[in-house]
């Protein structure tokens, strides 16, 4: 059933006052779909992506990012790791300039991405054996300014499994970043909270001058989500 109310949860926007939406299942109880679908109805960010026609409310966290730490700039060549639906690269493409013939985005994923203005995509698994050869012969040059990885996989709900999971999604985007990048390259990839631990900030130390964790406010605050910003590539071993 769905209701809307003007609850205690009514956002103000633009002025207006604007609704709530409730959701609740036949049995009044909530369901774990039924509380992501309520969270995708009352969430500014997925209400402002659909306005300015971004295809995910990521694209707001890429911009926050960026408009921080500033490492997208005019005729960069950049490489979007587990890019569908497409928000971070529709952003690259803005910010770089291939939306008018600068620069390169070059978009990777499993999933198959709809055609983007400015952004060559990859249809690939990053952990393939062929993904890092596809990876350079797609780029310009078979090099990056930048490489971006927001890959997540399903939670499968086993801690041990999603925790392994993501660590070899952030080993795999740091293989390609330090096969690709040039020199000065920065690297920014989704890690979660514990997944940049230990070994794999050592390893980002070595080859990067500067490693930072960055939370941007798009990011749900309940989510362990965080990205590892890695600026200053001291290039290829
Ligand atoms: N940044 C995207 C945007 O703004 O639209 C959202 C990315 S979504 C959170 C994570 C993506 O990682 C999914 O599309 C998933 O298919 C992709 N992914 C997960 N594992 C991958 C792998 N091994 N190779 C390529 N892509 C992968």
């Amino acid at each position: 059933m769905v209701s809307r109310g003007k609850g205690g949860g009514a956002e103000q926007g633009g002025g207006s006052r604007k609704l709530t939406v409730k959701l609740r299942t036949a049995k009044g109880r909530k369901t774990a779909s039924t509380r992501w679908l309520q969270r995708q109805l009352n969430d500014p960010y997925v209400e402002e992506a659909k306005r300015r026609g971004y295809r995910s409310r990521a694209a707001f966290k890429l911009i926050e990012m960026d408009d921080k730490h500033r490492f997208l700039r005019p005729g960069m060549i950049v490489l979007d790791l587990g890019a569908a639906p497409g928000g971070w690269s529709q952003i690259a493409a803005e910010r770089v300039g291939a939306v008018e013939g600068r620069g390169q985005v070059l978009a990777v994923d499993l999933a198959a991405i709809e055609p983007l203005p400015g952004v060559e995509v990859l249809t690939l698994d990053v952990s393939a054996e062929n993904a890092a050869a596809a990876i350079r012969a797609g780029l310009k040059g078979g090099h990056a300014d930048a490489v971006l990885s927001d890959m997540a996989s399903p939670a499968t709900g086993h801690r041990a499994t999603d925790h392994l999971r993501v660590v070899a999604l952030v080993e795999a985007a740091l293989d390609l970043a330090e096969d690709v990048l040039k020199p000065g390259g920065t690297f920014l990839a989704k890690v979660f909270q514990g997944g940049a631990g230990g070994e794999l900030v050592t390893r980002l130390k070595r080859s990067f001058a500067k490693v930072s964790h960055v939370k941007p406010k798009a990011s749900r605050k309940e989510s362990p989500e965080v990205y590892v910003l890695a600026t200053g590539f001291r290039g290829a071993k």
